[in-house]
């Protein structure tokens, strides 16, 4: 049977004005170059725009006036919007960030001491249809472009006035299946870790997947690539296939091969996410099999407690349930860690990503 996640998912509409903001070299390149510039003055605009973190046109001294202002005039420099931003009492911040097509889609800004970790979207909605996950729920609206991708970063980055030099790490783990815009994504990538740029290190960069078999296997194929995060779960094919539509494609057998066989640098592992679901996915025999799962390769384990949102029909497990398998899944020999959810009082949690109005209903198209 054909499976929503077969088709490419649809792409953002082109603009009628060209947008700097989110553009790689090349396209920057391109962009000058169709104004009568050399191509250097593409790679000054990319420093302007990634190292400088510019955002406006008159900031950029180092090209000549004449060119300012005409930059000005043709080419917007707008990153996506932030809409809305919510602050939760852990410090973190949830923001909403709307696109040129009046689309929405979220990201969170997390500090910790020594570094800042923002959780970002790669599509609006998500064709996987999970069903604990509320984004799941709206289905599938569209790609991001690399620039959308990119473009969270700068405005999450730009409005806290974040520090040059301080770590980034980010983790796609907010709307959307990641290895389902796996061209944009890569592209994204290499505009984020250039060493022109922002320059974030590719093992500050984790790509969470549902298990897109086919999208795992061709991101094991780039050199440079993210490290890669497997949300398991389910241990069994059973209960894997009613709330993860796409274990019936690629069942655990299929992962756990896939897993095996992807290229891991030495030191990386490859990060386990696991849902615990009361009474459905948090039982002890649930963390033996996970440890039996994890044996096939460097795995480290992340738990996450259910965060609850309204009409899932899914509960948080006990803490005292928490504990006990944290404790087995570590005594199996397993880095064991669990998220608790930052921004979770103000629904910002991964998961609870889902933006009123976008909600696919029964009768509305996506
Ligand atoms: N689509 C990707 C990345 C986004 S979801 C993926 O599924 O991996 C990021 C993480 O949030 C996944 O591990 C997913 O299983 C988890 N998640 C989704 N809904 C959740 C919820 N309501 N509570 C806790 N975790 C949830
Ligand atoms: Fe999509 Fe991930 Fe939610 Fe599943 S958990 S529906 S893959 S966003």
């Amino acid at each position: 049977m054909a499976q929503l996640w077969d088709q490419p998912a649809p792409e953002a509409g082109s603009a009628a004005r060209p947008n700097a903001a989110g553009l790689g070299a090349a396209d920057l390149k391109a962009l000058v170059a169709a104004m009568g510039e050399p191509a250097w003055r593409g790679s000054q605009l990319f420093e302007g725009l990634y190292r400088q973190r510019w955002d406006r046109w008159e900031q950029f001294s180092i090209l000549s006036k004449a060119l300012r202002t005409r930059l000005e005039a043709e080419v917007d420099l707008a990153w996506p919007t932030l809409v809305q931003s919510q602050t939760s009492d852990d410090g973190s911040t949830k923001h909403v960030f709307e696109l040129a097509d009046g689309k929405q889609v979220e990201g969170v800004f997390m500090p910790y001491a020594d570094r800042v970790t923002l959780c970002l979207s790669s599509q609006v909605g998500c064709a996987m249809g999970c069903t604990f996950c509320a984004t799941g729920q709206m289905g599938i609206v569209r790609n991001l472009s690399a620039a959308e991708i990119v473009g969270q970063v700068m405005a999450m980055l730009n409005h806290h006035e974040h520090p040059e030099g301080r770590p980034v790490n980010l983790v796609f783990m907010g709307m959307g299946e990641p290895l389902h815009n796996l061209d944009h994504l890569m592209a994204a990538f290499g505009v984020l870790t250039d060493p022109k740029g922002l320059a974030i290190p590719p093992r500050r960069i984790t790509v969470s997947t549902s298990g897109l078999v086919s999208g795992i296997e061709r991101m094991g194929t780039f050199a440079k690539r993210p490290r890669l995060a497997l949300s398991l779960n389910a241990t069994t094919d059973v209960r894997r296939s009613l709330i993860m539509p796409v274990n019936r494609v690629w069942n655990l057998e299929a992962l756990a091969a896939a897993l095996a066989a992807f290229p891991l640098q030495s030191g990386e592992r490859i990060t386990l996410e696991y849902v615990l679901l009361k009474g459905v996915t948090d039982g002890l025999e649930d963390g033996r099999r996970l440890a039996a799962f994890a044996q096939g390769f460097p795995a480290k384990v992340n738990l996450i407690p259910f965060n609850p949102h309204e009409g899932s029909g899914f509960e948080p497990p006990e803490e005292s349930r928490i504990g006990a398998l944290c404790r087995l899944l570590s005594d199996a020999g397993l880095p064991v860690s669990v998220r608790r959810s930052r921004g979770q009082d103000v629904a910002g949690a991964c998961g609870q990503l889902v933006r009123e109005g976008q909600r696919r209903g029964p009768s509305k198209e996506a």
